[in-house]
């Protein structure tokens, strides 16, 4: 489950990063770093059912006599709480010295990948151990120039294989701000992704595209990479007519932020089409957007580079 901290993507084209601390960090790849743990917790319902709840995960695999724990809670079995394992070993501590000792003192956790091998019930018995997989050459990222340091950690469940957990960490030395140029606010960039790709390139040639699940045509918005009804990886796109009404909307004061001018209206835009979906409506003042409104749809550049969709107020509607 890939979650990237914004900031952290190494930027191409910077200088080689095979430097002297990354020969002597290199040299701890396959030392371990925490060895013998012990779960605090047998897998037990409480939690499953606190995580489930907390999730918002309904699937019935997760209740009743032959429940197993969400495959996704593999690493809260091995947490410590706020009163720890103690379980770094001196490698993984001493690393993290020499790192701090040649001036990368930040640390943001970056990233961490998963692999399922059985499932896990109420009553298992886990354990782990941990080793250092991996250090990457020096790396300068929007957070600053460090190392990235993979850490896998085989679990256990009554001592099989259960699954493994790789976390990674950036150790970096913060980026030193330029105070002198300070360049004007701008709207925050749309995170464009594999999931939604297609939505903004819909966008770039002004068509609102909606995606269709291919298995029972249900419509869905935003972009997500299967089907909330019936679970379908398989879909198409239908263009938006470009109608619809306001829904819902809120008129924001504050907290203000850069390249924004409150007092604003937020709106929950209903297309046509039967989706919902944010924007803002133009062409109204704030304290005129009512709920029921009729809005049609434009694209707007809000600057030089970020082109929005946005709903224009259809004239006589204001009230
Ligand atoms: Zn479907």
């Amino acid at each position: 489950m890939p979650s990237p901290v914004p900031g952290t993507e190494a930027v191409p084209g910077t200088e080689a990063g095979r430097d002297d601390v990354y020969a002597r960090l290199k040299a701890y790849e396959g030392r371990v770093a925490g060895a013998g743990g012990v779960g605090k917790d047998l897998v037990n319902e409480p939690m499953i059912r606190h995580w489930c709840e907390a999730m918002g995960d309904t699937n019935p695999a997760y209740t009743g006599a032959d429940a197993i724990a969400p495959p996704t809670m593999l690493q809260a079995w091995t947490m410590g709480g706020l009163s720890g394992h103690g379980g770094r070993s001196a490698a993984y501590l001493e690393l993290l010295g020499l790192l701090d000792d040649a001036g990368y003192t930040s640390v943001v956790a970056t990233d961490c990948e998963q692999e399922y091998l059985r499932p896990l019930r109420p009553g298992d018995r886990i354990t782990f151990d941990a080793m250092i997989e991996s250090v990457s050459e020096r790396k300068t990222t929007g957070l600053g120039t460090g190392y990235f340091v993979t850490t896998r950690m085989e679990v256990r469940a009554g001592g099989e294989p259960a699954g493994t957990h790789r976390f990674r960490i950036l150790k970096y030395a913060p980026a030193v701000r330029e105070r002198a140029v300070v360049p004007p606010p701008r709207r925050p960039r749309p995170v464009v992704n594999r999931d939604n790709t297609g939505f903004w390139e819909g966008v770039s040639r002004h068509h609102l595209l909606i995606q269709r699940c291919e298995g029972c045509r249900t419509l869905r918005f935003p972009w997500l990479p299967g089907c909330n009804a019936c679970g379908c990886l398989e879909w198409d796109t239908v263009e938006a007519a470009g109608g619809g009404t306001v829904y819902s909307y809120v008129v924001m004061h504050h907290p203000p932020f850069p390249a924004f001018d409150p007092p604003y209206a937020v709106v929950l835009v209903e297309l046509a089409e039967g989706v919902r979906m944010i924007s803002n409506v133009v062409g109204v003042p704030h304290d005129r957007v009512r709920i029921g409104m009729p809005v049609r749809l434009e694209f707007e550049w809000v600057d030089e580079e970020l082109e929005l969709p946005v709903f224009r107020a259809i004239e006589g509607s204001g009230g």
